[in-house]
């Protein structure tokens, strides 16, 4: 998500927050974008995929629309703790821990 009132003309690292937890990109908190400038970050990409790939848990209703690609899938979903309106699904999760870990800046790794 962005901060509101961000200039989308010069949008700096500063006005982008992860929609799950709401804490900005740092260089140390990498983020990975999903429609709609919705965000997740690797601290809750971290958490989500423990609990959906790993555990094969689900945090929140079936029925409920994932934040990152607006979609109802049928496929387990992972509600933030903090923010639980923001909702991720397995897909998502997966696809974004893809891209984090392919990237060799990032030095970030899925859960075991
Ligand atoms: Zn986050
Ligand atoms: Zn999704």
């Amino acid at each position: 998500m962005r901060r509101p009132g961000t200039d989308e003309n010069n949008v700096q690292m500063s006005d982008v927050m992860c929609d799950f937890c709401r804490r900005e990109w740092t260089d140390t908190r990498h983020m990975v974008e999903g429609h709609q400038g919705s965000c997740i970050c690797s601290e809750c990409l971290t958490v989500s995929f423990r609990i959906l790939a790993i555990e094969k848990r689900a945090t929140a209703p079936a029925d409920s629309k994932c934040t990152l690609c607006l979609e109802n899938r049928p496929a387990p979903l992972w509600a933030s703790t903090h923010h639980p309106e923001a909702i991720a699904c397995l897909r998502c999760v997966k696809q974004s821990a893809a891209v984090l870990q392919k990237d060799p800046d990032y030095n970030w790794r899925k859960p075991e």
